[in-house]
């Protein structure tokens, strides 16, 4: 196998993450993450591009929510239409019309969750695809020249994801692989405007957490994520992890809370020092006539919107919120396209109101009353 040479991320200028405000009460930061491709104001939430497309919005309608960094998914893109295929049409940005960051996943959690009959050894994965039965290899290098030919910002590291609650000795084996794994991907790195991020795992052990920490923390990656979370667990489980996790992670690289969560989760992450966050959640419930508000969920098909004049939210400047419930509950009883995209376009915001939020509270020392304000409303639940 060609050896290439890899270089510094240390070294590298391209990326930055600079502390703005720490909390006094909690371990809550407000940051920059600096990219070539522009800054993102932490803590930050990335909507999810799966496919190359936020699900039901253009990228004009994703930059109107406030976001400032999207995801992509190495998995889905590189089975369909391939890596190739994007390269060829100018990269990831230029093919999906986001020009701001973007974030791709390694396919470390798709290996886990939809290929089929994955077999996982020390060199790296054999799989079938989820959508015609072919067979996929995926190693370490391949995860990141997959990335480097969809010309992302942020690449993932390979990471090797486990079924939780699961035996100690399997959650360790994996947990380890994975440390040697990101050794790996650090090492087959060619492209200086690309960053990589270290993801931990460890299952819901905190001690296993911190040692991986501890252990991706020395080989020193521009940013790191927690991951292998968000898959059924308790979320005081979820807690723990990042309480185990959080303080092995160097101070100076923002820290990623991969596929969570819930406006609550995102919030007690945060609290716990967490910087960025991506989640199915606002998108996909969006289609499905659930709208997040301040004062808990709405089920837009509910017939108690029928004939409610009022938005879904008074101080929302989403489309959705310029229209009334009845109506927004019309287009989905009617099956309208549009329902899906409104709410999808609110729900976005929704999470984007609530990390701005977060970022000024942090800022003005006052991130705990925020934080109890928000939970206070979300209990309520008399939206
Ligand atoms: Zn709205």
């Amino acid at each position: 196998m060609e050896r290439r040479r890899p270089f510094s991320f240390a070294k590298s200028l391209m990326f930055s993450f600079r502390l703005l405000a720490a909390d006094a009460h909690t371990a809550a930061r407000r940051g920059v993450f600096t990219t070539p491709r522009g800054d993102v104001q932490t803590p930050a939430f990335m909507p999810v591009g799966t496919q190359g497309t936020v699900k039901g919005l253009t990228m004009d309608m994703v930059r109107a929510t406030g976001a400032e960094m999207i995801l992509g998914n190495t998995y889905h893109l590189a089975l369909r239409p391939g890596a190739e295929v994007v390269q060829k049409l100018g990269g990831l940005h230029r093919f999906s019309g986001w020009d701001g960051p973007i974030l791709t996943d390694s396919g470390g959690f798709q290996l886990f969750s939809l290929a089929q009959m994955t077999r996982i050894s020390e060199e790296g994965a054999v799989f079938r695809s989820h959508i015609d039965g072919s067979i996929f290899e995926l190693s370490p290098e391949r995860a990141i020249e997959i990335q480097e030919q969809l010309g992302s910002d942020v690449a993932m590291v390979l990471d090797h994801v486990v079924a939780l609650p699961n035996e100690d000795a399997i959650v360790r084996d994996a947990c380890e692989r994975t440390v040697r794994w990101a050794a790996r991907c650090r090492a087959a790195a060619r492209r200086p405007e690309q960053a990589q991020f270290a993801i931990v795992q460890g299952g819901l052990n905190p001690e296993l957490r911190a040692w991986c920490a501890a252990q991706l923390a020395e080989l020193q990656f521009p940013g790191y994520a927690i991951g292998g979370l968000s898959v059924g667990e308790l979320p005081e489980d979820m807690y723990r992890v990042l309480d185990g996790a959080c303080p092995h992670l160097p101070q100076n690289a923002p820290r990623y809370l991969m596929g969570v969560g819930r406006p609550e989760d995102i919030l007690e992450a945060i609290r716990r020092g967490v910087d960025l966050f991506d989640c199915v959640m606002p998108t996909r419930n969006g289609r499905n006539a659930l709208a997040f508000t301040d004062r808990g969920p709405v089920r837009m098909r509910n017939l108690k919107h029928a004939t409610d004049d009022r938005p879904l939210e008074e101080q929302c400047p989403c489309p959705a919120c310029g229209r009334s419930r009845g109506y927004l509950r019309h287009l989905f009883m009617a099956g309208e396209m549009l329902g899906p995209t409104l709410l999808s376009a609110h729900n976005l915001t929704y999470y984007q109101r609530l990390v701005t939020g977060a970022r000024d509270a942090i800022a003005n020392g006052r991130f705990d009353e925020y934080h109890r304000e928000k939970q206070h409303g979300w209990e309520s639940g008399d939206a």
